[in-house]
């Protein structure tokens, strides 16, 4: 202070000033004191670091100010407990947020370098399958922006997500690497750990005063270490965090007296202990009797359970009975309801706390948010197995379950066989814990994620447990943040809403609906066609690089991109391209609108008839791609490694988007949300999250086919026969025909038959009921692209009317309904 000359000019300092000057001076200051390097060696990938560095100074400010309010002000915070968090790309996003981005791309400039080129260095956190773990993430960024308190909670995978490369049509998966070039935005806490036990034996006994108590002898020891993630807020000061746990082997727990001074064994235990947070698995994969999975979801909701805990006990003046008024657990699907008993333990066990006043606790701390109907995919655990592992916990849940049971026999008296419905414990084929029913039963609220789903878990998979607690089930509709999904993947749009309707949209894009005074508006339409035609070339190029095939952006661009399943029906999507190709084979020159067919989306490395749906469209667009005849009117293209990053260049190319599940089967979704966002129409289903962006833009601006959700069920009743819909259909039959003759596998017929097998022989998903409405309603589409002036009103309708599906929207009813969090402003 003292040494600063009186004519020194007040600048910022370089580890929190906004300015570009500031920037600059903080990136220079991070290439030379942690990246180290001379500066002729100075590549972009340092400069990238040193950035991230210097951003990450800056909300480590704002982090400090934000926890020290919420502690001060005693204020309730939301711990979103997830095994999943698919972040993207964070540079782009924090320098968004922060409102700093000219100011990162003067201070780039200074040094010679681009900021585009900077962030293009970054690789991104695979810490998630699809749209669970993005869910995860639009929420952590909803909170923040909405300035509630919240602490993200999960797993530090070292492998994320494979990269998928495609060989020959084919799915190869790589494994990620992603911390090997280092991740800037972690800051490892390692003081801040907890032990984890597993296996072993509940040893029950008395205590000192006579009390009945348990401790648990475990088999196994392991640390969890934490790293912390700033997540800051748009515009605010607010910076919340996302703690993710890393396993470690812990050194000096002598686990018996005859392995001291193994030295080798000891240190394949530190192998074994930190393969726990080796490798996020797959989901769409039966995880029956995987065991690591198993200890994974433990491990990181122990952790985090003692770490609320801990928290709490530093508080001053705060019992452990205030732990539902200080923090709102929510549990992101089953992954994390291990918790429930978790917490249990730790009250009853570690705290000497009576069953009673625990489970209170326990209830009125946690919520769940279901997230699928699909039978397979609801998780149980084999009960040897669980036993063998978590040998306390299922005393526990064996005390939850009788219990409860006797709650319901109250309830419903001489129902047994409701009583085994709902019971814990799963009785058939083998014993098994069943994961929903304790999570349902251990919180005071559930959720679903669309209305429609919420209505379907009420009435089928939940429908026992809705009826005892109907005041604990509500709705929560997904949602997607505008700030990546709009501001940061489409600039030329964003400019344009900025100029139209304000800048008011990115925190409340409701103000979105200001955009339909201008669907009519010729000069603005032209402008809106502008911004699409230039995504369409942005994304035209990255397709032509990574896969050589060349789109013309003047065409229709219809995209398909999520995970590949089943019941996401990418199949019938390649129908529908199989019936252009074979009317273009029988009526050349047949005038049909031109349209780009873009796929994207990983398969389950497991699952065999995703990985050979993968195949067919690959093999498809070789032969539609190279054929002449073909190639004037249709192409396709199958981006590899769809991920966050090429997300952000594909959803806001979309002309149309394809969202064709079959009714009932998917949740909500969220890519709905993201191609609406950005001025896509939609062709769909009357499913998940589908069913209220129709409702909200208007049928008319909504390209509807297909069964309903009770069509399907009725038609499943009856026995559904896909034969029936081949002997009436000639194009159906024609274009099956196509893909068993090998037309697109160059003659082998064996390659593809599984699918068509499958579609013939039980097609569990509809595609072949579906088939002829949905083609149809195909060639409405192509009818109504022809009226560019209609399309493009109906595109801007779509924007215009998506401000529900801000996850902000979304983030505030969790808030009010369920959390009971508020805002806390705060300030310097
Ligand atoms: C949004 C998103 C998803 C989810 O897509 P759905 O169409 O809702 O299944 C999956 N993966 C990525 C990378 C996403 O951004």
């Amino acid at each position: 202070m003292t040494d600063v000359a009186p004519s020194a000019p007040v600048h910022e300092h370089s580890r929190t000033g906004l300015s570009a000057d500031a920037l600059r001076r903080g990136i220079v200051d991070h290439l030379r004191y942690s990246i180290g390097r001379p500066a002729a060696a100075l590549r972009p990938e340092h400069y990238y670091r040193a950035l991230a560095l210097a951003v990450r100074d800056r909300m480590q400010d704002n982090r400090v100010v934000s926890t020290q309010t919420s502690l001060d002000l005693g204020r309730k915070v939301t711990c979103y407990l997830s095994a999943e968090f698919l972040m993207g790309p964070q540079l782009g996003a924090n320098l968004l947020n922060l409102q700093i981005e000219s100011a990162a791309r003067a201070a780039l400039a200074e040094l010679g370098q681009d900021l585009d080129e900077v962030l293009a260095c970054e690789e991104e956190p695979g810490l998630g399958n699809g749209g669970l773990g993005r869910l995860a993430a639009c929420y952590l960024d909803s909170l923040a922006t909405l300035e509630r308190p919240a602490i993200g909670y999960g797993i530090r995978y070292e492998f994320g997500i494979f990269d998928q490369e495609i060989h020959d049509g084919w799915q190869v998966e790589k494994t990620d690497n992603w911390l090997d070039a280092g991740n800037p935005w972690e800051i490892a806490k390692p003081d801040v750990s907890y032990l984890v036990y597993w296996g072993g034996y509940a040893e029950h006994y008395v205590d000192d005063a006579g009390h009945d108590r348990v401790r648990w002898v475990p088999g196994r020891v392991l640390k969890g270490v934490a790293y912390d993630t700033p997540i800051q807020g748009y515009g605010v000061k607010t910076c919340n965090v996302l703690t993710l746990w890393s396993a470690r082997a812990v050194k000096s727990f002598a686990l018996d007296a005859f392995n001291t001074g193994d030295y080798y064994r000891a240190v394949e235990d530190e192998v074994n202990s930190e393969t726990v947070t080796k490798v996020l698995y797959p989901n769409d994969e039966p995880e029956a009797g995987k065991r690591l999975r198993l200890l994974q979801q433990y491990f990181f909701v122990s952790c985090s359970l003692q770490h609320v805990l801990h928290i709490l006990d530093d508080l001053a003046d705060v019992s452990v009975h205030e732990l539902p008024d200080r923090f709102a657990l929510q549990l992101n699907d089953t992954h994390p309801s291990i918790g429930v008993a978790e917490l249990m333990r730790l009250l009853v066990d570690e705290r000497g706390l009576g069953w009673d006043e625990a489970w209170a606790i326990t209830v009125a701390s946690f919520g769940y948010t279901n997230h699928t109907l699909l039978p397979e995919a609801l998780e149980t655990w084999p009960l040897p197995m669980f036993g063998e592992s978590l040998p306390r916990h299922l005393e526990i849940i064996y005390e939850i379950n009788r219990r409860f049971l006797d709650e319901v026999r109250a309830a419903f008296p001489g129902d047994e066989d409701r009583v085994r419905r709902m019971s814990l414990i799963g009785e058939d084929n083998g014993k098994s814990v069943r994961m929903a029913h304790l999570a349902t039963v251990g919180s005071h609220a559930i959720n679903g994620v669309a209305a429609l789903h919420s209505e379907l878990l009420k009435a089928s998979v939940l429908k026992d447990f809705y009826e005892l607690w109907p005041e604990r089930f509500s709705n929560k509709t997904n949602g997607v943040t505008p700030r990546r999904f709009l501001a940061l993947s489409n600039p030329g749009l964003r400019d344009l809403l900025d100029e139209t309707v304000g800048q008011g949209w990115l925190t409340d894009l409701t103000k979105l609906r200001g955009l339909e005074a201008y669907a009519d508006d010729a000069t603005f339409r032209a402008r809106w066609r502008a911004v699409k035609r230039a995504n369409k070339a942005r994304l035209a190029d990255y397709v032509h690089a990574t896969t050589g095939v060349e789109l013309n952006p003047d065409w229709l661009f219809d995209i398909q991109v999520k995970r590949i399943h089943e019941y996401k029906r990418q199949h019938l999507n390649v129908l529908h391209i199989i019936t252009l190709y074979h009317r273009l084979k029988q009526n050349p020159g047949l005038a049909i609108s031109p349209r780009a067919f873009i796929f994207g989306g990983k398969a389950a490395p497991g699952y065999f008839l995703a990985k050979r749906i993968i195949k067919l469209i690959n093999a498809v667009a070789d032969t539609v791609n190279t054929d002449p005849a073909v190639n004037q009117y249709i192409k396709v293209a199958f981006v590899p490694n769809f991920n966050v990053q090429n997300a952000q260049l594909i959803y806001p190319a979309a002309d149309l988007s394809e969202q064709i599940s079959t009714a009932g089967k998917e949740a909500s979704g969220t890519g709905n949300m993201k191609f609406m966002l950005n001025g896509a129409l939609t062709i769909g289903t009357l499913d998940g999250a589908n069913v209220e962006m129709r409702d909200e833009v208007g049928a008319e601006n909504f390209f509807l086919f297909g069964l309903t959700e009770a069509d399907v069920t009725r038609v499943k009743a009856q026995g559904y026969r896909p034969a029936d819909y081949i002997t009436t259909n000639d194009e159906l039959a024609a274009v099956l025909g196509l893909i068993e003759l090998g037309q697109f596998s160059g003659g082998d017929t064996e390659v593809l038959r599984p699918i068509v097998d499958s579609l013939r022989n039980s097609d569990p998903f509809l595609v072949l009921a579906d088939y002829a409405e949905y083609v149809a309603c195909q060639d409405r589409v192509s009818a109504v692209w022809r009226d560019t002036d209609a399309w493009t009103r109906m595109s801007i309708l779509n924007s215009a009317r998506s401000g529900k599906f801000s996850s902000d929207r979304a983030i505030t009813e969790y808030c009010d309904d369920i959390w009971g969090v508020g805002r806390v402003s705060v300030r310097d």
